[in-house]
């Protein structure tokens, strides 16, 4: 499959994989906007969160865990943002569902 986080799970392309477990991996963002810049996603590929099945609850929570067990790791006490852009009105650019953890420094609400 022709899929760029596909690929990075199987290891064709590099990434710093900074957590790994039999369902998720994560990773530093290409392109950070923010002092702390993680992407979380799941190992199997799931083009968007509005294509997550109902089969697929028990890897959504794992994701979302994991996120949080990485904020905790990296210290981010002040806070963090977890972001889950869908389609291309949610500004998703690479279709493998991916949740990203931002923090290091305030936020702004709303966002662009
Ligand atoms: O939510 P969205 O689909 O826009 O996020 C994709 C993210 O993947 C971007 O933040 C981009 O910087 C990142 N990316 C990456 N490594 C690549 C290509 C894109 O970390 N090789």
């Amino acid at each position: 499959m022709d899929c760029l986080f596909c690929k990075i799970v199987s290891g064709d392309i590099p990434a710093t994989r900074v957590y790994e477990d039999e369902q998720v991996l994560a990773f530093p963002d290409i392109h950070p906007q923010a002092p702390t810049h993680l992407l979380i996603i799941p190992k199997k590929h799931i083009r968007s969160h509005a294509e997550a099945a109902a089969g697929d609850k028990e890897m959504l929570g794992h994701l979302m865990f994991a996120a949080g067990e990485l904020a905790r790791e990296k210290k981010l006490d002040g806070g963090y943002r977890l972001v889950i852009n869908t389609g291309p009105d949610g500004g998703q650019t690479v279709d493998h569902m991916h949740v990203h953890l931002l923090g290091g420094r305030p936020m702004h609400w709303p966002p662009g």
